[in-house]
């Protein structure tokens, strides 16, 4: 059995410089996102996105400032807890030498993961068809890192490891770069249930995405410049 987690994430002017780097990639970035909240994240290339949702899952420590899941400190939780909690989509997805079934539970606290949940997950990222269609099902392999799949199947590999423990909070970073457009409103009408008493964070260049938010959060050069419902922003 785990704790029970509200959802709630939050960054409290928060500022980050990566070794040997000059400028901060984040500078004194405040936000705060309620349980069940849906929001998109969106601010030009480079402007420190998937920066902030590594810090989210404790990958990098903040040089000032906090972080917080359900108001206790990120660096509280134990990472294998807080991944748990959090499932995550990295933008660039990488897999290893091993069986569809390995890559989907590996990392992130997944032992005992069942078939059930192994199945639930594949349906959700869009992995269904290949699994059904291969001889070894969910045990396929994938080939050194992932190559014996398509781009968009090893992203659906990476959706699929996000929603198999079922997070209450889904951090996606571009989750749907690599599918085409009738993959990706598929994806979405199934991700928009899935998530619906979830707390969705979403970055996008995509557009069509908004159609799963309530909020816009708009970053440029380390900071909050936007900040409000889909309309308005
Ligand atoms: P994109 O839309 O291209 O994905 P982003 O908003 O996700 O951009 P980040 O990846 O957060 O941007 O990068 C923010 C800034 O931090 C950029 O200036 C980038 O060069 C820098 N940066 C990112 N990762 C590192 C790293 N590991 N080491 C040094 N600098 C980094
Ligand atoms: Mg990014």
């Amino acid at each position: 059995s785990r704790p029970v987690v509200q959802g709630a994430l939050e960054a409290k002017r928060v500022s980050l410089r990566y070794p040997d780097e000059e400028r901060e990639a984040l500078r004194d970035l405040s936000l705060s996102i309620q349980p069940g909240e849906k929001v998109a994240l969106l601010g030009r290339v480079g402007s420190g996105k998937s920066t902030l949702n590594k810090l989210l899952l404790g990958l990098y420590q903040p040089t000032a400032g906090a972080l917080s899941l359900d108001g206790v400190d990120i660096r509280q939780f134990d990472p294998l807890e807080l991944r748990r909690h959090i499932g995550y989509v990295p933008q660039d997805v990488d897999l290893f030498f091993g069986s569809l079934r390995e890559n989907i539970v590996a990392g992130g606290g997944s032992e005992g993961v069942d078939d059930e949940a192994l199945l639930k997950a594949c349906e959700i990222s869009g992995l269904a068809p290949l699994v059904n269609s291969h001889p070894q099902g969910v045990d396929l392999p994938v080939g050194e890192h992932g190559q014996r799949l398509s781009g968009g199947q090893r992203q659906a590999v990476a959706i699929a490891r996000a929603v198999v423990n079922d997070p209450q909070i889904l951090l996606l970073d571009e989750p749907t770069s690599a599918m085409d457009h009738a993959s990706e409103e598929a994806f979405k009408k199934r991700l928009a249930e899935y998530a619906e008493a979830k707390t969705l964070v979403v970055v996008t260049h995509r557009t069509s995405l908004l159609a799963l938010v309530e909020r816009i959060v708009v970053i440029d050069a380390g900071k909050v410049v936007a900040d409000g419902p889909k309309d308005k922003v």
